[in-house]
């Protein structure tokens, strides 16, 4: 397995691989991988022949000092999980590679970046976009995966690889939980054995939701479940809770008018425990089996 540090050492690599007409699958991370990470790669590797994984914790796209810091680094054990789960390349640079003196160039979303996560975190989807761009401009791949996990990232990035002619093919993947339902997460490794038990509470309150959807409830009433499952519990901070159309992520107000079909309607969550932040979203009308 490959190890790259800059962008040029990973653009002559990628190109010479696209050269023989090998096809390039590719998984942003910010590293401390997980299952959920492992899951991306290999959905890739089965869209392709060579996966490239990039390990960079952006410090454009954080709004907290506090989350920058403390966020988990264990580059030793990511590129050995890596190396386990067949990847062809780790682009692995430092912020001085990607952010040399002199840069000054950011992407800003349209309006999929004026909702839910972005006015809670000013500037965090512009240093995503950035940051993404140049990732996608060093590895030059054909498909990129991504988490439904962060599905308004997704959406974004999907309107940006569309808008900008990029022809790469966006690919999110479904969320990879633990067996209690709680979404994998890099962050989750700094909650408290307690705050962990009581993070369970984010998944309910979805299944909550997603019952009060399904029996026909108002918005209100959806939301109000959900609410009422995360102010039960004690150790967790609800910060939002939302209803909004799946593909333009306009809050619904009302669910008279929505179908209620897999693929129109999401919902998604933002709790703090501590000074931990996680973040959920599921399908409101999704299949049982699904
Ligand atoms: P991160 O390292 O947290 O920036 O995540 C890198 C990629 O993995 C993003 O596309 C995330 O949406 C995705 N991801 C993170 N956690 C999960 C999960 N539990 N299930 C599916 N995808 C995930």
């Amino acid at each position: 397995m490959h190890i790259f540090s800059t962008p040029a050492e990973m653009r002559a690599w990628s190109d010479a691989r696209r050269a023989t007409g090998r096809r390039i699958g590719f998984v942003p991370t910010m590293g401390a991988l997980h299952t959920g990470h492992l899951a991306l790669i290999a959905d890739a590797a089965d869209r392709t022949d060579d996966v490239v994984v990039s390990i960079f914790v952006n410090p454009l796209q954080f709004n907290e000092v506090g989350d920058f810091n403390g966020y988990p680094r264990p580059i030793d054990d990511d590129v050995a999980a890596c190396e386990q789960a067949g990847v062809a390349a780790v682009f692995a640079p430092t912020a001085a590679a990607m952010y040399p003196t002199g840069f000054q160039t950011r992407v800003v979303p349209g309006p999929l970046g004026a909702v839910m996560e972005g006015p809670k975190r000013p500037g965090h989807f512009e240093g995503v976009l950035t940051v993404v761009v140049k990732l996608f401009g060093a590895v030059r791949p054909h498909v990129a995966v991504f988490g439904q996990k962060d599905y308004q990232q997704l959406r974004i990035i999907t309107q940006m690889a569309a808008d900008l002619e990029f022809g790469i093919d966006v690919v999110g993947h479904p969320i990879v939980r633990d067996p209690d339902g709680l979404a994998q997460s890099s962050r989750n490794v700094r909650l408290t054995d307690a705050e962990r038990a009581a993070a369970v509470a984010v998944p309910r309150s979805l299944d909550a939701a997603i019952a009060a959807a399904g029996a026909g409830d108002a918005v209100a009433d959806v939301i109000g479940a959900a609410t009422s499952v995360i102010d039960a519990e004690d150790a967790a901070l609800l910060e939002y809770v939302t209803v909004f159309d799946a593909i333009t992520l306009i809050e619904f107000d009302d669910l008279a008018d929505v179908p209620p079909m897999p693929g129109i309607a999401r919902i998604a969550t933002a709790v703090w425990f501590g000074d931990v932040r996680l973040i959920d979203n599921r399908d409101l009308f999704e299949l049982s089996d699904a």
